[in-house]
């Protein structure tokens, strides 16, 4: 079938709206009709560069056997919900006429780190951002005559998305889709990373770093842990006046100024958790955030970074006799098909705030000025809505 997406074709460029064709679902696959999509930054990492290796991290890969990355066309979109429109053969945990929220990494249920409750592991994670189809190792998505990459095995700025049946959890058909797409990543990203991600305990003092979509939620996810304390540092002022009304309890627009502000909370005793959601994770920030640390504290790196061999100044002194955890997470250490339908039902039980992260609504062809505004930092949460 044809229809149309944002495609991405190199670093620097707008999205382009084309018409792509979607092959049917095979074994294991399912066609869905796209509701809503969400602007999240990851998306905004490759037209930027920083998710594209620079040429000293590239041969580092390559002499590590690791195969080029080619992403380019890329279909955009790795956040959203829709309705299951025809399944292929062997799918049993959806049918036609389900709503789906998807999981950006296509979690395959057998292997060893999934039967750990960890499918944020998951070996299917290596292919995402595979042009290949995770179930079969084949192309389903196609531009003109050329293969189509989808971000995460997902690409959900496009009105239809043939995907791996272990990409797409069933909600509950009370649930709005606009809720759903929320979840699918920057929610559960955010509130996992400000929950058991960083390990908040009733009592503690957090400090989450950037609070647009994924930070905001790490605000409610801490303030839900108890913790006494929620200190949101971002240099917006509307992301930090958002963030007061999601539960911080105090603010700061740099982590250098949060220093003395953690400082005079604790006595001197600093952060037990800080966790780092800026739109960029740059090097230089995490000398800072392990000063914003306590001894035995826990900093948890949630952003993404440039792809690039990153030089991180540490006080490894400082690491060792205090004791500190600097942390590296995937979707907040949550697992989406256990922690979705969770977190929808907080949503229903008026426990957690979705509606309210939407800040604009576009349409598909809109998908520049959203990405523009996130970039700018006007919106807390954009989304794409569909017919
Ligand atoms: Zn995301
Ligand atoms: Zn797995």
């Amino acid at each position: 079938m044809k229809c149309r997406g944002a495609v991405m074709r190199g670093v620097g460029r707008d999205w382009e709206i084309e018409e792509i064709t979607l092959d049917p679902p095979r074994e294991g696959e399912v066609l869905v009709k796209m509701a809503v999509a969400g602007v999240c930054h990851s998306d905004d990492h490759f037209t930027t560069g920083d998710m594209v290796p620079t040429p000293e991290l590239a041969a580092i890969m390559e002499a590590t056997g690791a195969p080029p990355l080619d992403y380019f066309p890329l279909l955009g979109g790795h956040e959203g919900a829709g309705v299951v429109e025809e399944v292929g053969p062997g799918v049993r945990s959806v049918q036609p006429g389900d709503r789906v929220s998807f999981s950006f990494i296509a979690a395959c249920g057998a292997c060893r780190w999934c039967v750990s409750g960890m499918t944020y592991l998951c070996d299917n994670g290596a292919m995402m951002l595979a042009t290949e189809m995770t179930t079969d190792g084949t192309c389903r998505r196609h531009v003109g005559d050329e293969d189509l990459t989808a971000m995460t095995q997902l690409g959900t700025f496009a009105e239809y998305a043939v995907l791996a049946e272990h990409s797409v959890i069933k909600i509950d058909d009370s649930i709005p889709l606009e809720a759903a797409s929320l979840v699918s990543c920057g929610v559960t990203t955010g509130w996992g990373s400000g929950t058991v991600g960083v390990g908040t305990q009733p009592g503690d003092t957090v400090v989450i770093v950037g609070t647009g979509g994924v930070g905001i939620n790490a605000v409610q996810g801490a303030r839900a842990a108890g913790a006494n304390a929620v200190v949101a540092v971002d240099p917006v002022e509307f992301k930090r006046d958002t963030a007061k009304f999601f539960g911080a309890t105090d603010t700061s627009p740099s982590v250098e100024e949060a220093i003395g502000l953690v400082r005079e909370l604790t006595n001197g005793v600093m952060a037990d958790r800080v966790v780092l959601t800026p739109s960029v994770l740059h090097a230089e920030l995490l000398a800072p955030a392990l000063m914003l640390t306590r001894k035995g504290g826990t900093c948890l790196m949630t952003a993404v970074p440039k792809f690039e061999v990153n030089m991180v100044p540490l006080l490894l002194v400082d690491m060792l006799q205090s004791c500190k955890t600097l942390k590296g997470l995937i979707y907040g250490g949550m697992n989406p098909r256990a922690s979705m339908p969770m977190l929808l039902s907080m949503y229903r039980s008026g426990n957690l705030k979705l509606d309210e992260l939407v800040t604009r609504r576009y349409r598909l062809d809109q998908i520049n000025e959203a990405i523009t505004d996130m970039r700018e930092g006007r919106n807390i949460r954009g989304i794409i809505e569909f017919d």
